[in-house]
């Protein structure tokens, strides 16, 4: 399903050579982000956020238009924005170019569960809510998650798949646990931090929980990234910004506002010097 397109790697190596870091930083304030659609009703919700982002929302029980349709509507809008609507435009196209559309689907849930998505055929988030659990499933975290895995599956399949061995050497020592993640071990010894602890099932949800917090709780995300001890987790969520704008071309600022935003020209020297990296040392 990937497709590798190795020729963008040579290019942006070409291209890299004559790009000129610049001092100049700035940082997004990240508080700002609020309403961009038409949250009115349900249906010009709906509309709206096919025509600015992209993405088709499907609510086939009505709970958008229910007793706390509007502020998942707030919710759904606010994560989406972060991204930008420039940016989830592109997303959604790199799905619709295979003829695909990129859903947001909200459902009652089957058992216990709060999000999935899939992206075999259609790149499907979906989003139960009235779960067991009292989580009233869209909120700004799992949407965030599962948002997180839509935008790495959508650098992947145009990119290729170049992000398991690179998270991999920001792990050291560390591989992932798949189903016994949860078992306990020695963080500081291994060397690897994940934004908690369900990273350590494998990279995808290692990419996903960070995004999940980057979203949802920005403000101790801001904090833990600017602790030196938290190297391992800058590393991984400068790497994942630079991944976004070297695919699409096109910055997620206010995601990854607990960072200090790069120019352009920084974004690609950074990332590519850890590509490199990681193919040096194999
Ligand atoms: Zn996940």
């Amino acid at each position: 399903m990937i497709k590798k397109r190795l020729f963008i790697l040579t290019t942006i190596i070409l291209t890299a050579a004559f790009a000129i870091p610049a001092a100049a930083a700035v940082t997004v304030p990240y508080e700002t982000y609020g309403v961009t659609l038409d949250i009115s009703s349900a249906g010009a919700f709906i509309d709206d956020a096919r025509i600015t982002y992209g993405v088709v929302i499907q609510d086939p029980h009505e709970k958008l238009a229910g007793i706390n349709g509007k502020w998942m509507m707030e919710d759904i809008d606010y994560c989406l924005a972060l991204f930008s609507p420039g940016f989830m435009k592109k997303v959604a196209e790199a799905y619709a170019d295979c003829d695909s559309l990129f859903n947001i689907i909200i459902e009652t849930p089957p058992d216990n569960e709060i999000g999935y998505i899939s992206w075999r055929e259609d790149l499907n988030i979906v989003l139960y809510i009235d779960t067991e659990r009292g989580i009233n499933g869209v909120t700004k975290a799992v949407l965030g998650h599962e948002l997180g895995h839509a935008v790495h599956y959508a650098a992947e399949y145009i990119f290729g798949n170049l992000c398991e061995p690179v998270m991999e050497t920001f792990n050291g020592p560390y591989r992932y646990m798949g189903e016994d993640y949860s078992n306990k071990w020695d963080i500081d010894e291994q060397g690897a931090i994940f934004a908690y602890d369900y990273g350590r099932f494998n990279y995808y949800e290692d990419i996903a929980t960070v995004f999940e917090l980057l979203i949802a709780d920005p403000v101790s995300m801001a904090a833990r990234l600017a602790d030196a001890k938290n190297i391992v987790l800058r590393q991984k969520t400068e790497f994942l910004r630079d991944l976004l704008y070297e695919v699409f071309s096109d910055e997620c600022d206010a995601v990854f506002a607990p960072l200090v935003v790069r120019t352009p020209a920084e974004y690609r020297i950074v990332f590519l010097n850890r590509l490199m990296y990681c193919f040096t040392i194999e």
